[in-house]
C-alpha cells in the first residue's frame, strides 16, 4: 500500500509520510491497554472488541454512578462521558467541567470501570490525571498543536474522525500524536456531513477495513453520534463489528428523554444490555472477545 493512493480523498496523499501509523512498518495489530483498579486488564485492538458506554455528559452524581454500574452489569469496558462539551449551539448545556471530572473518579471508585472522557483545550490536561483514555471530538481532529501536545503526555489518546475529514487526514492527524512519541492511540469513525439528513451523520462503515487495511491502530465506531437516533443504533453497532472495528462507543442514558445533551441517540439501559447479548455472537463470528 506504499505510494500515491488515487482513490483515498478528493486529492491523492502519499502514505510514505505516514511513518508512525502505518501497517507496512509495524505489521500486528497496537492493542491500547488499560491496566483496572483489581488489575485486570481492559483492551481495545488485538483480537479485544473495547465497549466504551455511557452519557453523552456527566450530569450529576446520581446519574453517572447509575450509568456506570448499569453498563458494568452489562459487559462494557469504559465508562463515557463528557465534562467539557463543545456544542453547535451556545446556549445549550456545555458540561460540568471540573467537577465533572470529579463525578467519573466516583464512577471508577465505584466500578473500576476507566475512563474516557473529552479534552477540549490544552489548558484543562492537568485535570485529566484521573481519566485513562483522552478523547479528542471531531471538532478538534485537526487541532495540530492540541495532537501534538498530547503526543507528549504519555496517556492513550482515542481520536475522533471530523464530520469533514477523509479517512487519510484522519490518519495523518494519529501521525501528529504518534510523531510525538505516544504509540497508543485509538482510531474513531463517527460519521460524516453529507446531504442525507435522516441520521446525524453519515457512517462510513467502507472506512473500517480501509483504515484496518493501512494502519496498525485500532479503530473504533460511534453509532450514536453517526446515527444520531437511538433506533438506529442497535443495527448499526453490529455493523460496525461485522465490518472489523476493535470496539464502539455508545450513548447510554438512564433517563434519555430527560438527558441535558444527545438523549435523542443515547440507548436505555435495557436496549443497551440487549444490544450486548447480540455483540457477544457479533464478536465470535468475528473471533474477537467481549
Ligand atoms: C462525543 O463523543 O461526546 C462527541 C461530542 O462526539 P463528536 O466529537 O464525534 O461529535
Ligand atoms: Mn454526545
Amino acid at each position: 500500500v506504499l505510494g500515491k493512493e488515487k482513490h483515498s480523498a478528493c486529492t491523492e496523499f502519499n502514505l510514505e509520510a505516514l511513518k508512525k501509523v502505518i501497517r507496512v512498518f509495524h505489521p500486528e495489530d497496537s492493542v491500547v491497554s488499560i491496566q483496572g483498579t483489581g488489575h485486570e486488564i481492559h483492551a481495545i485492538g488485538g483480537g479485544m472488541l473495547g465497549i466504551i458506554a455511557g452519557p453523552c455528559a456527566v450530569e450529576n452524581e446520581q446519574q453517572i454512578i447509575n450509568i456506570a454500574k448499569t453498563v458494568k452489569a452489562a459487559g462494557a469496558s469504559f465508562l463515557r462521558g463528557g465534562v467539557f462539551k463543545l456544542r453547535t449551539n451556545p446556549y445549550s448545556f456545555q458540561g460540568m467541567g471540573i467537577e465533572g471530572i470529579k463525578l467519573l473518579a466516583a464512577a471508577k471508585k465505584e466500578t473500576g470501570l476507566p475512563l474516557v472522557s473529552e479534552i477540549t483545550e490544552i489548558k484543562q490536561l492537568e485535570y485529566f490525571n484521573g481519566i485513562d483514555i483522552i478523547q479528542v471530538g471531531a471538532r478538534n481532529m485537526q487541532n495540530f498543536s492540541l495532537l501534538k501536545e498530547l503526543g507528549k503526555c504519555g496517556k492513550p489518546v482515542l481520536l475522533k474522525r471530523s464530520l469533514a475529514s477523509t479517512a487519510a487526514e484522519l490518519l495523518m492527524a494519529a501521525e501528529y500524536i504518534m510523531d510525538e512519541g505516544n504509540v497508543n492511540v485509538i482510531l474513531c469513525e463517527r460519521g460524516l456531513r453529507t446531504f442525507e439528513t435522516f441520521s446525524r451523520s453519515t457512517l462510513d462503515i467502507a472506512a473500517i477495513p480501509w483504515l484496518k487495511q493501512r494502519t496498525h491502530l485500532p479503530i473504533i465506531v460511534d453509532p450514536s453520534h453517526a446515527a444520531g437516533d437511538a433506533a438506529l443504533v442497535p443495527a448499526v453497532a453490529k455493523a460496525a463489528i461485522a465490518a472489523g472495528a476493535d470496539g464502539l462507543m455508545l450513548e447510554v442514558h438512564n433517563d434519555p428523554e430527560h438527558a441535558l445533551c444527545d438523549g435523542e441517540q443515547s440507548l436505555t439501559p435495557d436496549t443497551f444490555s440487549d444490544l450486548m447479548t447480540d455483540l457477544k455472537k457479533y464478536a465470535e463470528l468475528e473471533k474477537k472477545r467481549l
